[in-house]
């Protein structure tokens, strides 16, 4: 401080600093409180396959129910929970959560649970997956593990290992938002992936932007020939969903088939959703 203060283009910045920090603690402080007080819930959305639009599976996405603040989506308080560590004791309760949620659904549907960075590099991950497993009875196959590009820039024999130590288990793995980091089309033959999610900016940008289309063809046809499920996030429109199908895209995840939505209203979801892929069937049969 006695040095800043010898600096005076420094004492300009200082109490907007300060200001910062004192918001970074405080918030630190109440995330801590809200894991202990369990104010942390999860919401789900459906993952539908575009032939059928039947429901293969549903994405846990964190919400704080907070006292003063309302719902609090994730995007504010993950990536401090991930400077802090909280991030695991956090996704230890979201990974639990999510095995014991899904047991219950009806149909059995896969569940995707986010792992973030910070988690992967954490030394118990591969053994926390095991042990919600354990503790839940879920199918491992039923349990699909979503990281982003970031993870394969980490030290990249540490996460093969890591990959295939989770493969040996028996769960799924998917890339997250792909096309958006430092996207690596030699990631999807390195590493063991099952699925490749195409980051919404993609999929809004379909029918409007020749390049999205062109890049939407070619992670389809690549991720197909090398085994792999292709999922399209974002798809709001019926149009996105026809140029998907066109395109060979498997899934599609977005507002179009629902919002994300608390756990104690999926069961009823799924049952809509089933009768309206049914119905859906019924009417493409009429027209043939
Ligand atoms: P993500 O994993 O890519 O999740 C998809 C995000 O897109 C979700 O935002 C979802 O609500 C949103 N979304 C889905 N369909 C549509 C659509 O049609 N239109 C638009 N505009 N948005 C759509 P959400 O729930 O706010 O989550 C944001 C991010 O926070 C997630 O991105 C994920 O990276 C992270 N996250 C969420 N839950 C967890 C968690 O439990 N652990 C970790 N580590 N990260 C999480
Ligand atoms: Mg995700
Ligand atoms: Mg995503
Ligand atoms: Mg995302």
């Amino acid at each position: 401080r006695a040095k800043a203060e010898g600096r005076g283009r420094w004492r300009f910045f200082e109490p907007e600093m300060d200001a910062r920090m004192q918001l970074r603690r405080a918030l630190e402080t109440d995330l801590r409180r809200a894991l202990a007080m369990g104010e942390f819930e999860l919401f789900y959305q459906p993952i539908v396959a575009v032939a059928s639009r039947q429901v293969s599976g549903l994405e846990a996405l964190i919400r704080w129910r907070h006292p003063e603040r309302g719902l609090v989506p994730p995007d504010a308080f993950i990536p401090l929970a991930e400077e802090t560590g909280l991030i695991v004791p956090m996704g230890e309760w979201v990974l639990a959560r999510a095995c014991a949620d899904a047991v219950s659904w009806p149909g059995s549907p896969k569940v995707a649970v986010n792992l973030s960075p910070a988690q992967f590099a954490s030394r118990g991950l591969v053994e926390m997956v095991a042990q919600a497993l354990r503790n839940s009875k879920l199918d491992p196959a039923k349990l699909e593990l979503e990281i982003t590009e970031t993870v394969m820039l980490q030290d990249t024999e540490a996460t093969l290992t890591t990959l295939h130590r989770l493969k040996a288990l028996g769960v799924r793995i998917a890339m997250d938002d792909f096309g958006t980091g430092y996207s690596s089309l030699s990631y999807l033959q390195k590493f063991p992936f099952d699925k490749v999610k195409i980051d919404r900016s993609f999929t809004q940008e379909l029918g409007r932007s020749p390049q999205s289309n062109a890049i939407v063809r070619a992670v389809t046809d690549l991720c197909a020939a090398l085994d792999m499920t292709t999922t399209a996030e974002g798809v709001e429109t019926e149009e996105q969903l026809e140029a998907l199908r066109r395109k060979g895209c498997r899934e599609a995840q977005g507002y179009l088939f629902s919002k994300p939505r608390p756990a104690a209203d999926i069961a009823g979801l799924l049952d809509k959703l089933d009768r309206e892929s049914r119905a859906g069937a019924l009417v493409s049969s009429e027209l043939v």
